[in-house]
C-alpha cells in the first residue's frame, strides 16, 4: 500500500491530516516549525460562521470575537452592512492550529515537526510508492520540486496588533478601507479582537512595487484610520504574502497541492481557510478512492474545480474589476448602489465566501416573494 505524506502543518495541512487519518490511512506530516502555532500571528482569523461550522475544524475554544457586519469605506462613501446575527468569528490562529493539531494526532496522524524539507528531499520522496501532498503555503517548494505552473497573482500584507482603551466603537463591526494610495489593488482593515485590542492591516498587489510596511504606514496616516488608532499602542507587526489566483494545475502524478500552495483563496479578501479546507476534504477523498478503488488521483483537479472553481473565479472577476476601475468611478458606483438599497441587500442575502450562494439566496428568497 502506498504511504501518504503531507508537507506543511499549516491549518490546511492539519485539517487534511485529520481527514486522511479519519479514512483509516497512515499519514505523516512534515513541517519546518517546531510547534504548529509558530508564526500564526502573521495572518488574521476572520472566518464566516457558516464556513467554520461546515469546515469540521475544532474552533469552539478559539473564538475571540463575533462580527455582525462590516463597513466598507470608498473615499467619502461608506457601505454599512450590519445584521442582527453573528455572521463571522474572529479566531485566535495559534489556538486554532493547536486545537486542530491535537485533533489530527488523536485521529492517528504522525507529525515530524522541526523538519524543513529542501527541494532534493522533497523530490526523493517520489519513489512511486508515496502520495505527496504539498500543503506548504504560498511559496510552495513541493510545487517547485515537481514543476507545477506558477501562481500569477500575490498580495503583500502587513498587519499589526494594538492595545487601546477607547478606540473600539462597535466590537461587532470590521472596517475595510479601499484606496489606491495605501492599498493598491486590495484594501486596509481594522478588526476588533476585544473591547481593548484590535488588528490593523493592509494588502497591496505585488505589482504595486512597494513594500507592504510602507503601505501600512500610509494606511495608518489616513484620516479615519489615524483617528481610530490615535490612542492605540502598537504591540507587534508582521509582513506576509497571500496568493490570489490558483495554479492552472494542482495534480502531477502522485503529487497534489492544497490550500495556499494551490492558490485556493478568495481573490477579493485573501481568505484561504474555508475554501482551502473544503479542497483538502476533496483531496482526502481522492487519495482514499485512489488507494481503495484505484480511482485516478488526477480527478482531484476536476473534483475541486467542479465544487469550488466557480466561486473562486467569481472572486477573481470581482477583484479584477475593482483593480481596473478608477477610485472616482468606484465612489460613484458605491453611491448609486447605496441609493438602490445595496446595504439591505447584502445584509439579507450576502455571503462572505460564496457569491453563487448569495445569488441563489436572492433568487430563491427574494424573487419567491
Ligand atoms: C495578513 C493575512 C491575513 C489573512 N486573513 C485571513 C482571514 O481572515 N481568513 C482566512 O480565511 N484567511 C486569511 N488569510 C489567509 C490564510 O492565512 C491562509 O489561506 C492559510 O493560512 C493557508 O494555510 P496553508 O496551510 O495552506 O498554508 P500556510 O499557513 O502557509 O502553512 C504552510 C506550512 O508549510 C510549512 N512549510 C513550508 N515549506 C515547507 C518545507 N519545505 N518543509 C516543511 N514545511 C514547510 C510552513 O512552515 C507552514 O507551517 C490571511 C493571510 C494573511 C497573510
Amino acid at each position: 500500500m502506498k504511504r501518504v505524506v503531507i508537507i506543511g502543518a499549516g491549518i490546511i495541512g492539519l485539517a487534511l491530516a485529520k481527514e486522511l487519518a479519519g479514512y483509516g490511512l497512515e499519514v505523516t506530516v512534515y513541517d519546518g516549525k517546531h510547534s504548529v502555532d509558530e508564526g500564526s500571528d502573521k495572518a488574521s482569523g476572520i472566518l464566516s460562521k457558516r464556513g467554520l461550522e461546515l469546515s469540521g475544524l475544532s474552533y469552539k475554544d478559539c473564538i475571540v470575537n463575533r462580527l455582525n457586519g462590516a463597513r466598507l469605506h470608498f473615499g467619502k462613501q461608506t457601505l454599512n452592512v450590519k445584521t442582527e446575527k453573528t455572521q463571522a468569528y474572529i479566531v485566535d490562529r495559534g489556538l486554532l492550529a493547536k486545537a486542530n493539531y491535537d485533533a489530527a494526532v488523536d485521529m492517528g496522524a504522525i507529525f515530524k515537526l522541526g523538519k524543513r524539507l529542501d527541494l532534493s528531499a522533497i523530490k526523493d520522496m517520489d519513489d512511486g510508492n508515496t502520495i505527496i501532498i504539498g500543503a506548504d503555503g504560498a511559496v510552495s517548494n513541493v510545487a517547485r520540486a515537481f514543476s507545477f505552473p506558477s501562481i500569477k497573482d500575490f498580495v503583500l500584507t502587513y498587519k499589526a496588533e494594538y492595545e487601546c482603551t477607547n478606540c473600539i466603537e462597535d466590537k461587532g463591526m470590521v472596517d475595510l478601507y479601499f484606496s489606491r494610495n495605501f492599498a493598491n489593488g486590495f484594501f486596509g482593515w481594522i478588526a476588533p479582537y476585544s473591547d481593548s485590542t484590535l488588528e490593523a492591516g493592509v494588502g497591496i498587489t505585488e505589482s504595486s512595487k512597494r513594500h507592504s510596511m510602507e503601505a501600512f504606514s500610509a494606511f495608518t496616516k489616513n484620516r479615519n484610520v489615524d483617528k481610530s488608532l490615535a490612542d492605540a499602542r502598537l504591540i507587534k507587526g508582521h509582513a506576509s504574502i497571500i496568493p490570489i489566483s490558483s495554479r492552472s494545475k494542482t495534480v502531477n502524478g502522485n503529487v497534489l497541492l492544497v490550500g495556499d500552495a494551490a492558490g485556493q483563496t478568495k481573490a477579493t479578501t485573501g481568505g484561504g481557510i474555508i475554501f482551502g479546507i473544503a479542497c483538502a476534504k476533496v483531496a482526502a477523498n481522492s487519495v482514499y478512492m485512489n488507494l481503495k478503488n484505484d480511482r485516478r488521483l488526477s480527478l482531484y483537479e476536476k473534483d475541486w474545480r467542479r465544487s469550488y472553481g466557480t466561486d473562486l473565479k467569481m472572486h477573481n472577476a470581482l477583484h479584477k474589476y475593482y483593480s481596473m476601475v478608477s477610485e472616482a468611478h468606484m465612489e460613484r458606483f458605491i453611491g448609486i448602489a447605496k441609493a438602490l438599497g445595496a446595504e439591505a441587500f447584502f445584509a439579507k442575502y450576502g455571503d462572505m465566501d460564496s457569491p453563487t450562494l448569495m445569488l441563489k439566496r436572492f433568487f430563491l428568497r427574494g424573487l419567491a416573494k
